[in-house]
């Protein structure tokens, strides 16, 4: 059913189960990260809702609803998201509100998909809660949520919750090896980099992300030894310069968890030597400033839009020699 993304399946199930035996909820909650497909999952859920003749908890792929659904034009299915990047607005949820209360066009099953329901406006979420509050006859909500985002409280308490989390790592690789030819050693590393949710581990080996991330790291450590932030600013890059400081945060975290013996969640396994080295050069304290400094020029870079990114970069760099490494 869900065999593209095999760790959806547990999930998929337990709640394609609920609407088998008669007992689905009108409003279906799933939090989960990126990097874990769960899109798909929304999709095999709306598919199996609208079938007229599921086979049990899958959809049929016969009927006409099934073929509306496949070729993504069911006229009783309906997607609530942000538009060019902004909140969902109070009159998008309106527009959804006033098609629901009508009669579905195909006699069947509606389903509205809302996809990042932590971007709801607070004016947009109110305009929900009405309508999940009232539950209309065969109509159901799936909503989508970031696992660590804030939902509205009263919204939360109308909807079914479910965690999607990421797979455990032998599933991960058994999938990985299916997309790709890499190395068993660099899916390990590849999946650590991107926190065991495989789709990411699988565009982080398509891109070359663990070859870039090393020779980063090296040119880190060269600028760690030479004391020589003007040498390495030129590398950063111009695009990407947030995920080459996740780089520096990984390095300098696994430098901190070596130094304080803690093993779980490494995430730069493929440079241990590099990491406990440069751990046993510093104490708890430094590194553990050295992180705060890291961390306080990415939240600056994120948030703050229009400014100098080479002087945020070349302050915060400085500040690793003046106040860490030279203490
Ligand atoms: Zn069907």
């Amino acid at each position: 059913m869900t065999a593209l993304y095999p760790w959806l399946t547990p999930t998929y199930t337990q709640i394609a189960q609920t609407f088998s035996e008669g007992l689905g909820h009108h409003a279906v909650l799933i939090k989960s990260d990126a990097g874990l497909g769960v899109e798909h999952l929304f999709e095999m859920l709306s598919r199996r809702i609208m079938c007229f003749t599921p086979q049990d908890i899958a959809p049929c792929g016969q009927c006409h609803a099934c073929h509306l659904m496949q070729a993504h034009s069911h006229p009783d299915y309906h997607e609530l998201s942000p538009i060019e990047g902004k909140d969902i607005g109070v009159d998008q949820v309106r527009e959804i509100n006033e098609i629901v209360a009508q009669h579905a066009q195909q006699n069947g099953n509606k389903v509205v998909y809302v996809k990042g329901a932590e971007r709801l406006t607070e004016a947009a979420a109110n305009a929900l809660l009405k309508t999940l509050e009232e539950p209309r006859p065969n109509t159901y909500f799936l909503l989508q949520a970031d696992s660590a985002a804030s939902l509205l409280a009263t919204i939360y308490s109308r909807c079914q919750v479910w965690h999607l989390s990421s797979p455990p790592t032998e599933m991960s690789q058994a999938w990985l090896q299916t997309q790709c030819e890499e190395e068993k050693q660099e899916m390990a590393t590849a999946l650590s980099m991107g926190f065991g949710r495989p789709l990411f581990a699988l565009e982080i080996l398509q891109q070359g992300l663990i070859e870039q991330r090393k020779d980063f790291l090296r040119q880190f450590w060269r600028f760690y030894r030479r004391r020589s932030p003007l040498e390495l600013l030129p590398l950063f890059d111009k695009v990407h310069y947030l995920r080459q400081l996740d780089w520096i945060l990984a390095f300098l975290a696994d430098s901190l968890k070596h130094k304080l013996h803690i093993s779980a969640h490494r995430q730069v396994t493929d440079l241990v030597r590099g990491v406990e080295q440069f751990s046993d050069e510093q104490t708890a304290l430094g590194l553990l400033q050295a992180i705060q400094i890291m961390q306080k020029v990415r939240s600056d870079l994120h948030s703050i839009n229009g400014v100098n990114v080479e002087l945020i970069l070349l302050d915060g760099l400085t500040k690793l020699i003046t106040e860490v490494f030279e203490k």
